[in-house]
């Protein structure tokens, strides 16, 4: 199952409206078993959305959606600023600490990101917060 791969979607003007709703700019996402993006999709982008694939699969879709909405909620409790609250998703620790390591899906632990990770304090929640900084956003 670790070497599952989603359908890739590429061009497609889904990301745009949805970065609506959502407080970053999609450039690529994974909704269940595709992955839909603006443009075409660099390696480490594809490596990024199959981890969420993967973990999509860890929790059998339903249960990804639910830990990825409850980790965003109780971020934007920690943390009060949207994108930050982002990059703090469990999920999202996973890919982004990753998404550069080519064989990492080879040796990938299921279920480890639950637990290796904390929405409260991500390893680089300090480069974060001098993105916060940056923004200069209201919270
Ligand atoms: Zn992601």
């Amino acid at each position: 199952m670790k070497h599952w791969t989603p359908i890739f979607i590429e061009n497609s003007q889904i990301p745009v409206w949805l970065s609506k709703l959502a407080p970053i700019d999609i450039s690529a996402i994974t909704l269940g078993l595709l992955v839909i993006s603006r443009g075409e999709m660099d390696e480490r982008t594809r490596n990024h959305e199959t981890i969420h694939y993967q973990q999509y699969l860890d929790l059998l879709f339903v249960g990804f959606i639910l830990v990825y909405l409850w980790d965003w909620l109780v971020g934007l409790f920690w943390h009060r600023h949207g994108k930050i609250a982002y990059y703090s998703i469990r999920a999202e620790q996973e890919a982004y600490l990753n998404d550069n390591d080519y064989n990492y899906l080879e040796n990938r632990k299921r279920w480890a990101w639950l637990w290796n990770h904390k929405v409260k304090s991500p390893p680089y929640l300090e480069k974060l917060l001098e993105l916060e900084q940056e923004d200069g956003e209201e919270t």
